[in-house]
């Protein structure tokens, strides 16, 4: 390498219009805490993503949801747009180049749907990383709004001599370049981190090499945040580590290469380390693979958890004898289990019937091209009229989103394109049928051929509607099987019009080994509440009729050749979850009462007025936490007064008049960051300025929230206010301070009672002190935050979050003094953190003395049914085991779950 000399300047032109954001700020760890890489993030107004430099495409997410551009200058910059929207499964996102394309600085690489998003993506923070920052001496993100193509977003210094080397095509380059042996060449010449030179002395040195092969259990597949986090662990080794799956290579310590092999959910990979640590860096690899990467995983089926065994021929009862072309090699690694995607969630359990589209007869010439065109009309015109019929009947049913999709086949045969096409074929001697159908197909390999889930599931709708005419063309309508009740269907493909079709009392499941999770197949599956798998391994075809199957549409798998026991053990289970959810909706409007008279309050959290309606129809007897910074959340400027007056007087009125609803003050900053609302830069922004700092620094925002809520304190709720993250007696002083004045200037005379968000251990230390404060009227505690400051660990730590466990036990002794300190000056405690929802840990909050619990709205009617099946004597004598125990496994088992 040669000595630096002076650095080299590189703008990143704005790849986004939007608000440029501190990378520091986003709300993903993986972000924020800078594991893949320096960079900066954009709020974006617009849906089009653009290159921020000149270079290649290196990766193309399949979802489309992120890209990798290799800059002239050797940099990798992802762009991931929003948080966790691999999981749309390309839904939104219409990629407009393809991996490899060279592309200019502002050239559109991605469009997607922002108003989609906004409704379906954590956030629609978009991150701009540079994955080899390592490259750089410095970047120096602008700030403020940018416009997309044509502002600088960010400047960066390039350390002039990795300049020379990554310009060179050296390490990273060549590991990014993705398939084959070139990339595997790449990845053992050496690591994008500059230890290639290392590491190789140290194979040439006599090191060992050890191998493994994993299945990767994230179910959706190896996007950004799981890669990152394997990047992390197999930097902790010196030694080379490649990864394989089939012909694609990479190095582990690249997350450009990890991303290019497009691991999915089931995908067999190779692990093969070679150097002094080989063996344990296998092991830690393995290990950090099967617990998730930082995400939460299902345990992969036995014997394939770290190691696969040699995958056996599934020739087991209910396989047939496997035809050549389908590949019978289970993805599972275990031949009762068949892999695809969750296309609807569900267990479905029945017996087997495969459907098959029979193929349709066409004379490819006809003597008559005017009878040709006036029939190929007539069959599209009462195609047309057919699916206008169906359409209605769904509207008519309340189905509007399965109507849309038959109103859009009915565009499809007004394509002018399509009818075109055929008769210009017609008219050189074909017959309608013939001519038709060149057209449909060559249209929906178009699409097809596109490469983007999204576009592939529109060939879908597109074979479906021609073969609908072709049927109608030639007279030769397919038969329908009668089916009986309990089927499972497998079938290559289903069309949209046989789904929407399928009778729910007959048909518990089906499995395609075509499709994908966004395909109207898979949408009409989900409206119909009917479990469906799509993508299913092949061998699925050769599954003897009549079979006995448990479709599993949330896992995305099938399983066969289960024992009777099994079978029944599935069906009890299923079955009592089926009644104790009936039984506790039936008295989803019961109070909370223990078997010895003892009322708990049962409330929801929410974030809108919408939801506050839904609590209510769940049997919500109330809002125990209304997150008011949702409010603020996903627009580029703070609510208005008005605005937000508007939204808490709606929530009111979506209550019974006289229900409580308690508003906790906006709580941002830490992970919940605010575009407009910039906080400057910390060190650790989880103990920085967040929750009531942020309005005691900015009283403005403060001052404006609690007078947008006395507006609303007439519009039917008793309403409440809470001030989020108090840890003084100061702070509360403070925060209360601005209450009063501005509760006496907005003149009302409703009460408006004001507390404290319990989320501190200091406020819970010091109930006594706090209660005592004057105008201190309630507590709730969020024990989200509350068990993270306890235990020093992040919540949304990969590592950690998993040990943020609020049943520990000195959470509960936090709680339990802390009510008792309270109840003593007459203060009532409630709980609005996740603990709330969780039927198991209900009776020993009961038992610790928490009057209200305030949990997500599905859980309303079973956390009420937990308070009743006990009596407070029981919650009390179980509170008093849990705080003498020494694990939360310790506390969990005191209370047998029943399939909670
Ligand atoms: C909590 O911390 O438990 C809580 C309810 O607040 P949030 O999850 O919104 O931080
Ligand atoms: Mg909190």
């Amino acid at each position: 390498m040669s000595e630096p000399t002076a650095a080299t300047g590189i703008d990143f032109i704005a790849p986004l219009t939007g608000v440029l954001v501190p990378i520091e700020q986003v709300p993903d760890p993986v972000f924020a805490q800078k594991m893949m890489g320096e960079g900066f993030s954009i709020d974006p107004l617009a849906g089009q993503l653009v290159s921020p430099l000149a270079g290649e495409v290196v990766d193309l997410q399949q979802s489309g949801h992120a890209v990798t551009i290799r800059s002239t200058e050797g940099l990798e910059v992802l762009m991931h747009i929003g948080l966790d929207t691999v999981g749309l499964q390309g839904q939104g996102f219409t990629p407009l180049v393809e991996h490899g394309a060279q592309v200019t600085a502002g050239q559109p690489l991605i469009d997607f749907e922002l108003d989609f998003l906004a409704t379906r993506a954590k956030s629609l923070l978009t991150q701009i990383v540079i994955v080899n920052s390592d490259l750089l001496s410095s970047l120096t993100p602008e700030s403020g709004l940018v416009t997309a193509g044509q502002d600088v977003a960010a400047r960066a210094e390039l350390k002039s001599s990795t300049h020379h080397d990554a310009a060179a095509g050296s390490t990273a380059a060549g590991v990014a370049a993705g398939a084959g042996a070139g990339a595997a060449a790449g990845a053992a010449a050496g690591t994008p981190w500059g230890e290639g030179a290392d590491s190789q002395d140290a194979a040439q040195g006599g090191a060992t090499t050890a191998t493994a092969e994993v299945l990767i259990p994230n179910p959706t597949g190896m996007h950004a945040r799981p890669a990152a986090n394997l990047v992390n662990v197999a930097k902790e080794f010196d030694s080379e580590i490649q990864l394989d799956k089939e012909d694609e290579s990479g190095s582990a310590k690249s997350i450009v290469s990890i991303l290019a092999m497009a691991l999915a959910y089931g995908d067999k990979m190779t692990i093969t380390a070679t150097g002094s640590d080989a063996q344990e860096a296998v092991d830690a690899l393995v290990q950090a693979i099967k617990d998730g990467l930082g995400e939460e995983v299902g345990t992969m089926p036995s014997g394939t958890a770290d190691t696969v065994a040699t995958p056996a021929v599934a020739e087991t009862a209910g396989l047939k004898a496997p035809e050549e072309e389908v590949s019978h090699e289970p993805k599972s690694g275990d031949p009762n289990i068949l892999l695809g995607v969750t296309a609807s969630p569900g267990l479905g359990i029945g017996h087997v019937v495969q459907m098959r589209q029979a193929e349709i007869e066409v004379q490819e010439t006809a003597a008559d091209p005017t009878q040709e065109r006036a029939a190929l009309d007539s069959a599209i015109q009462s195609s047309i009229g057919e699916l206008g019929e169906l359409e209605q009947r769904l509207t008519n049913e309340g189905s509007a989103d399965k109507a849309e999709i038959f109103r859009a086949h009915q565009e499809i045969l007004r394509d002018p394109e399509l009818v075109n096409n055929a008769q210009k074929s017609i008219d050189s001697g074909k017959s309608a049928a013939f001519a038709w159908r060149e057209s449909y197909t060559g249209f929906a390999s178009q699409l097809e051929g596109l490469d983007n889930e999204v576009l592939a599931g529109r060939a879908a709708d597109m074979r479906d509607v021609g073969q609908r005419v072709l049927a109608t063309l030639t007279g030769q309508h397919q038969e329908k099987a009668e089916l009986s009740e309990g089927t499972i269907l497998i079938a290559e493909d289903l069309t949209p019009s046989d789904t929407a079709q399928l009778d729910r009392s007959k048909v518990v499941g089906f499995a395609t080994t075509q499709g994908g999770a966004s395909s109207h197949v898979a949408i009409i599956a989900r409206s119909m509440d009917i479990p469906a798998v799509a993508g299913i391994e092949n061998r699925a075809l050769q599954i003897s009729e009549g079979s006995r199957v448990v479709l599993d549409g949330t896992a995305g798998k099938l399983q066969l050749n289960l024992s009777d026991d099994e079978i029944s053990g599935i069906q009890d289970r299923q079955r009592r979850i089926a009644e104790r959810k009936a039984v506790e909706d039936a008295a989803k409007d019961e109070p909370a009462v223990t078997t010895d008279g003892h009322q708990v309050a049962v409330v929801a959290n929410i974030g809108s007025a919408a939801d506050a309606r839904e609590a209510v129809a769940h049997g919500a007897e109330g809002v125990g936490l209304l997150r008011s910074e949702f409010v603020f959340m996903e627009r580029p400027t703070a609510p208005t007064e008005q605005e937000q007056a508007d939204v808490y007087a709606e929530c009111s009125r979506a209550l019974k008049p006289g229900q409580p609803l308690v508003l906790r003050a906006l709580d941002v900053g830490g992970d919940k960051p605010l575009s407009y609302l910039p906080i400057p830069k910390e060190e650790n922004p989880f103990l920085g300025i967040r929750g009531v700092r942020v309005g005691l620094e900015q009283p403005d925002v403060l001052r404006t929230q609690l007078r947008a809520i006395f507006a609303a304190a007439d519009a039917g709720a008793e309403l409440h206010v809470m001030f989020p993250m108090i840890a003084t007696i100061q702070d509360w002083r403070a925060a209360k301070a601005i209450f009063d004045e501005e509760k006496a200037a907005s003149g009302i005379t409703t009460t408006v009672s004001c507390g404290i968000m319990m989320e501190v251990p200091s406020v819970a230390v010091m109930a006594q002190q706090f209660a005592a404060e004057e105008g201190c009227d309630f507590f709730s505690v969020g024990t989200n935050d509350l068990t993270s400051y306890t235990l020093a660990m992040d919540r949304g730590h990969p590592k950690l979050a998993a040990q943020v466990d609020p049943c520990n036990p000195a959470v509960l002794t936090l709680i339990g003094q802390a009510a008792a300190a309270l109840h003593a000056q007459g203060k009532w405690l409630g709980v609005c953190g996740g603990v709330a929802s969780d039927p198991q840990a209900v009776p020993i909050l009961v038992g610790l003395g928490v009057d209200e619990l305030s949990c997500s709205i599905p859980a309303v009617a079973s956390v009420k049914a937990a308070v009743r099946a006990n009596s407070l004597e029981h919650c009390k004598d179980l509170a008093a085991k849990a705080v003498t125990c020494s694990t939360p496994e310790e506390v969990r088992s005191l209370v047998p779950v029943d399939e909670y």
